[in-house]
């Protein structure tokens, strides 16, 4: 219990999987936190009902048609209901939030969360396409207005827990990175190519939206975590092995200088470092059950194929040359996993569109946000031709 005022939470993305389970972990503390405003982008059913229990003063949706849509369920009461990316901005910068749930899916979710690193807000992370994309910038704010980021994503927020607590990074010698694998861990590389979206995005330890479920079939989710973490943590690459790990309950790890090795468990459950987020730096409970010890549990560890999942490599070459290469590389990924959900592509050519796109657009110096958007939307539109021209 504290004795201080709740917390304003708005919460971007509050309608899909990590939103959902930001607005379990608030509803479980009613004295530390109060629903101040949320996005929902066209699951208007289930944002009408967000509505109903948590009465944000705001609500941001796609358009106007949306809104209506909204209107008619919830009635002219006293939630005021916005349209469109700029008010996602207004929303997230505005005094009235003391923290930001980011939680939009791709760099759609790009320029909310720099308005709430901007205005100084506590930013609580989970877009990490959003760091892929202006990880540069993103940072350099969060620095120059004194916000306060945390990490969502599983395994960045266990790395934040077993750095050293100063942030010196004393004794520190690499980040481990964990990767489930996802469902085609053990799948030959023959058999990939016919895989279906619903076997993608199926996870074996985790309930997901779509997109990173299939990022997390394919390793581009471990190579745009890599890129995250490097952001995130000040490291390069070679400061990160990423490790499979099949059980998910390691959820990364630190390894010192001194052999020591300090790793976060805990169930598959992104209510922990939704929790951890929102209390930091007190400890709040979850939800999640308790991580059993028993003969049930066990722990197991490989290296990636990265030849049977080239997406990691991808991030990889990505990262080592950076600038907007990054941001290319997840632009082209947005388009195509969007293009094997609807049947377009094999899962097998995901990996080739990402390349060919980033082979088309190269990499330039970071600029400005409007540069990245920009370069966004130009390998949208590559991947859109590259996976067009082969189909005819
Ligand atoms: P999701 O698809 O379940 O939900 C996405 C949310 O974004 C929804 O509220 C949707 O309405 C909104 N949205 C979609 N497109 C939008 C647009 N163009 N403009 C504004 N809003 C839009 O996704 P998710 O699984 O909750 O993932 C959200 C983010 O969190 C992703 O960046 C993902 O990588 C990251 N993340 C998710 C998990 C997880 O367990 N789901 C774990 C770690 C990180
Ligand atoms: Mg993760």
């Amino acid at each position: 219990m504290t004795s201080a005022r709740p917390q304003r939470v708005c919460v971007l993305g509050a309608t899909g999987s990590v939103g959902v389970n930001t607005l379990d972990v608030i509803s479980r503390h009613p004295d530390r936190f109060e629903v101040a405003a949320l996005s929902g982008h066209r699951n208007i059913e289930r944002l009408a009902q967000q509505v109903r229990d948590f009465q944000p003063a705001r609500v941001v949706v796609a358009d106007n048609d949306a809104r209506q849509q909204l209107l008619a369920r919830i009635g002219s009461g006293s939630t005021e209901v916005l349209v469109g990316e700029a008010a996602l901005a207004d929303i997230a910068a505005t005094d009235d939030v003391d923290v930001v749930m980011a939680a939009i899916v791709g760099s759609a979710g790009l320029t909310s969360a720099l308005a709430a690193a901007r205005a100084g807000k506590r930013l609580l992370l989970a877009n990490k396409e959003s760091l892929v994309v202006a990880g540069d910038l993103l940072m350099r704010a969060v620095a120059e207005s004194g916000a306060e980021l945390l990490p969502i994503d599983s395994e960045h927020n266990a790395i934040f827990q077993c750095l050293p607590s100063d942030h010196r990074r004393q004794g520190v010698a690499s980040v481990l990175l964990t990767a489930s694998g996802g469902p085609f861990l053990n799948t030959p590389a023959e058999q990939l190519a016919t895989v279906t979206p619903a076997q993608a995005v199926a996870h074996p330890n985790w309930s997901m939206g779509a997109k990173i479920s299939v990022d997390s079939a394919s390793l581009m989710n471990k190579g745009l975590e890599l890129i995250e973490a490097c952001w995130l943590f000040g490291l390069t690459p070679d400061d990160v092995e990423v490790v499979i790990h099949p059980e998910s309950i390691i959820h990364s790890m630190v390894r010192y200088i001194d052999g020591s090795v300090i790793a976060q468990l805990g169930t598959p459950d992104m209510r922990t470092p939704i929790a951890f987020g929102l209390g930091y730096p007190d400890r709040i409970a979850s939800g999640s059950a308790p991580l059993a010890f028993d003969p049930s549990l066990s722990l197991n560890f490989d290296q990636p194929d990265r030849d049977r999942f080239p997406c990691l490599r991808l991030a990889e070459q990505a990262i080592a040359a950076g600038g907007t290469l990054p941001a290319v590389l997840n632009a082209a990924n947005e388009v195509s996993v969007a293009a094997f959900l609807d049947g377009r592509l094999s899962f097998t050519d995901l990996a080739r569109i990402n390349e060919a796109v980033m082979g088309r657009i190269g990499s330039t110096a970071v600029e400005s946000v409007e540069q990245l958007l920009a370069i966004d939307q130009q390998a949208r539109h590559a991947a859109e031709a590259v996976i067009e021209a082969r189909r005819v």
